[in-house]
């Protein structure tokens, strides 16, 4: 095969294809040579439905979190040279409409995504780029942990959104990659409190390995209780005074929303990174009699993937306990199945080799 890559079909339906090898077409292109793909929550939507945000309707290359080495370069590009070693943006935004020139580029409609139907993925040989979507990663970075910089990336955007800075208290809601990123960053960006709460006890030990227990704190809430009464209990447990300044949910999930509404202080920051059900109930009159500021954070934005390799070098981050099993190229299902059932916490598919 000239270009073997992994093409999903439909639910529980994807082969090892061959692609044409892509092309340099325009001046700023550059051909990136993946070496590791990362899986995360909307692969595994993908596998188990045939599609997350739309529907897959041609069978589709998946795969959006890549790193690679540098293969061929078009004539202007000067950031990357062949043999550089890159993680990958995996979307290139069309540059010219108004949210682009507005400085919004990841809500450009005209994205091009990797494995967004119906643009391929980076589950591929070869994926073909743009120079500005090429980050170099240092030399001390290995390849596969190098793929942590998209979901790193959006945590930087998030906290950024948030508006975290030093002093803050800050909850973060869901203990994934991203969430824990979350609240990696915002202890970096100097939150005077950061506490992580998910419902599996697993994923709160690693953590409180991740984030210390400095400023760190980690919560289960109680099932059995109300999200309000879940709120007012986080909040004596772990000194939140009048509330938290900013939370974050990296969950989606609907308890979660609800008791980070309770538990925001008076003219606090809630920031929604997770994707979860379209439609949830949560308490709107909160938002507005106590001034409560909800964004939404999408992706990542100008400047996060930077920020997020600059966090990794000065040795903020350590990425090595995030990867957990890699997978051979023609095992990818068995990556997307085993994130699906929750086991560990970033799985990686290897590119081929040969
Ligand atoms: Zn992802
Ligand atoms: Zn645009």
């Amino acid at each position: 095969m000239q270009n073997p890559s992994v093409v999903l079909h439909g639910p529980h339906e994807a082969y090892v294809e061959d692609r044409p090898i892509p092309v340099l077409s325009e001046v700023n292109d550059v051909i990136v040579r993946v070496a590791y793909v990362g899986v995360c929550g909307s692969d595994v939507h993908f596998w188990n439905n045939g599609g997350h945000l739309s529907k897959v309707k041609e069978p589709l290359v998946m795969g959006h979190e890549a790193a690679g080495i540098v293969h061929a370069v078009g004539p202007n590009v000067t950031n990357v040279a062949p043999g550089d070693r890159v993680a990958l943006e995996p979307g290139i935004p069309c540059r010219k409409c108004r949210d682009c020139k507005a400085g919004a580029y990841q809500i450009c409609r005209k994205m091009v995504f990797a494995a967004s139907p119906p643009y391929p993925g980076t589950l591929t040989k070869f994926f073909a780029s743009s120079a500005d979507c090429c980050y170099k990663i240092p030399d001390s970075m290995p390849l596969e942990q190098a793929v942590l910089m998209e979901p790193l990336a959006v945590a930087v955007h998030g906290v950024r959104l948030a508006g975290v800075h030093f002093g803050h208290k800050v909850v973060v809601f869901g203990a994934g990659t991203v969430g824990l990123f979350c609240a990696a960053v915002a202890r970096d960006f100097g939150a005077a409190l950061v506490l992580s709460v998910d419902i599996l006890e697993n994923k709160l030990a690693f953590a409180k390995e991740i984030i210390g227990t400095h400023i760190g704190r980690t919560a289960t809430p109680d099932s059995s209780l109300t999200p309000e009464e879940n709120a007012r209990l986080l909040v004596e447990a772990h000194g939140l005074g009048n509330g938290a300044d900013i939370v974050i949910d990296a969950s989606g999930a609907e308890a979660s929303i609800n008791t980070g509404i309770f538990l925001l202080r008076s003219g606090g920051t809630y920031v929604q990174v997770g994707m979860g059900r379209r439609s949830v109930q949560f308490p709107i009159s909160e938002i507005c009699d106590r001034e409560i500021v909800v964004k939404g954070s999408f992706r990542y934005g100008a400047g996060d993937f930077e920020t997020a390799l600059g966090l990794v070098e000065r040795g903020c981050i350590n990425l090595k306990p995030f990867i957990t099993n890699v997978f051979p190229f023609e095992q990818a299902s068995d990556a997307w199945k085993a994130t699906g059932r929750g086991e560990g916490i970033k799985n990686v598919i290897e590119a081929p080799t040969d």
